[in-house]
């Protein structure tokens, strides 16, 4: 436990944004665990609330300025209570936040949760507010191995590389995040063989842009897959994000042969105008989206596609909105997360004329997902009468008197949910299922 009784010990994390985002929460607790901290899901009990921000758009901004406030009144109430404010807002603008919000203890860049024990120290010393945001790589990730405290003991996620080198004009990743940094290949390999010997069964590889893998490193993205495949214990390989641009054919030839990598790729198209995905920067044209999906589906016929797609993005007229939705009718995809384009602060699009009016934007977005949700319920109703292995993932419902399951929760190869009766002794395990009914957002089905 830690000697210093004046600081606090009981810890909640409010976390905004990605997977990134999530796992740097879980590299915090594990972190602040091993500094003699407890963790607390009640934000009232925490004698330290650590607010994990998010900066990719502006509702995500908000949001996390939005729960700021309420904490401030939790503080008010418990002057014992300190906030420490992280991630990729504090990244970006650390002293606007202290000018904002003079109530925060501690702000802290997404390149120093490492130096978290310190700064918390450090603050409980000065009474003042502490800020870091300083670029230090310095074992990053090395020196959390083991101290990552993960919620799922199922599913981990590992992250490969950081950073991003594109410079996309909506993005505001390479400025909060930084330039692209692969992790070494001995070192990834060495963090999933623990997760096995652990017990988990499927491992999720994390980085802004997993296809430029190996930069500085001697070792390939499909070469990394393949040095993952044969990992005793883990069953299941899925990765995340994807650039178009990036997804070489020897990748797709890797996915078919790596048994244990999901039949599911996530790949942001944006736009489906050559003339938007250009102002955008993205290094690809709606025709080289589309050769890359065939080439996809021709190697591996059963492959689950899902991807991103921002409208409104500045100079987008009708026409190009047109273009996206033929891309979608086209490729079908599983599914589909949808933006309203945001300004975000130090990108050149936010420099851009002919912004889109927030009505037209709406209006857009609308339509698409009305477009959107009737495909992801055709694609799901292909899946009735199928047999699909499952991985059994949670508990959805319980009969408190009896204390038999009634429900569980799982995802297919292809990361659909499907929701099924059996017992809790499935839980973590691969099974066969039969889809008997499709919905929208889930499946549902019988153990075979
Ligand atoms: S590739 Fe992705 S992370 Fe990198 S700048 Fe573009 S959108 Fe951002």
């Amino acid at each position: 436990m830690n000697e210093n009784k004046k600081i606090p010990l009981k810890v909640f994390i409010k976390t905004f944004g990605c997977q990134m985002n999530e796992h740097d929460s879980e590299r915090m607790y594990g972190i602040l665990s091993d500094h003699g901290y407890t963790f607390t899901h009640q934000e009232k009990e925490a004698d330290l609330i650590l607010i994990n921000s998010c900066s990719i758009r502006q509702k995500a901004e908000q949001k996390a300025f939005s729960i700021l406030g309420r904490y401030r009144a939790l503080k008010a109430k418990n002057p014992r209570l300190h906030i420490g404010f992280c991630g990729c807002i504090a990244q970006r603008e650390a002293r606007s936040i202290l000018c904002r919000a003079p109530f925060v203890d501690l702000i802290f860049g997404t390149k120093n949760i490492h130096r978290l024990p310190q700064l918390i120290e450090k603050m409980g010393k000065t009474h003042k507010p502490i800020i870091e945001v300083i670029d230090d790589d310095s074992g990053r990730f090395e020196q959390f191995l083991g101290k990552i405290r993960r919620e799922n003991h199922i599913k981990a996620w590992a992250t490969i590389m950081q950073g991003c080198d594109n410079y996309c004009t909506y993005c505001v990743v390479p400025y909060v995040r930084g330039r692209e940094w692969s992790r070494s290949a001995g070192d990834i390999i060495a963090e999933i063989k623990t997760l096995a010997l652990q017990g988990y069964k499927e491992v999720t590889l994390l980085g802004h842009n997993v296809n430029s893998y190996g930069k500085g490193q001697d070792c390939t993205f499909p070469e990394l897959i393949q040095r993952i495949q044969p990992i005793p214990g883990i069953e299941r390989i899925r990765f995340t994000t994807s650039h178009p641009k990036d997804l070489s054919e020897e990748l797709i030839v890797t996915i078919k042969d790596c048994s244990k990598v999901c039949e599911h790729i996530h790949l942001p198209f944006q736009s489906g105008s050559d003339k938007i995905l250009k102002r955008m920067r993205r290094h690809y044209s709606h025709n080289d989206y589309l050769k890359k999906v065939d080439f996809l589906r021709k190697i591996i016929p059963d492959i689950a596609i899902t991807s991103d797609v921002i409208v409104g993005f500045p100079g987008e007229r009708e026409e190009d909105f047109q273009q996206t939705l033929q891309l979608i009718e086209t490729i079908q995809f599983e599914g589909l997360f949808t933006f309203l384009y945001s300004i975000r602060p130090q990108t050149t699009a936010g420099n851009f004329s002919e912004q889109v009016p927030n009505n037209i934007k709406q209006e857009r977005f609308n339509i698409l997902l009305q477009i959107q949700n009737q495909i992801s319920s055709a694609r799901n109703a292909l899946l009735v009468n199928t047999k699909q292995e499952i991985l059994a993932e949670e508990i959805l419902r319980e009969d408190k008197r009896t204390s038999s399951i009634e429900k569980l929760r799982g995802r297919t190869r292809s990361n659909k949910i499907v929701e099924f009766e059996g017992s809790s002794d499935l839980i973590g395990n691969l099974f066969e299922i039969e889809i008997r009914k499709a919905n929208r957002f889930n499946l549902e089905g019988i153990i075979l």
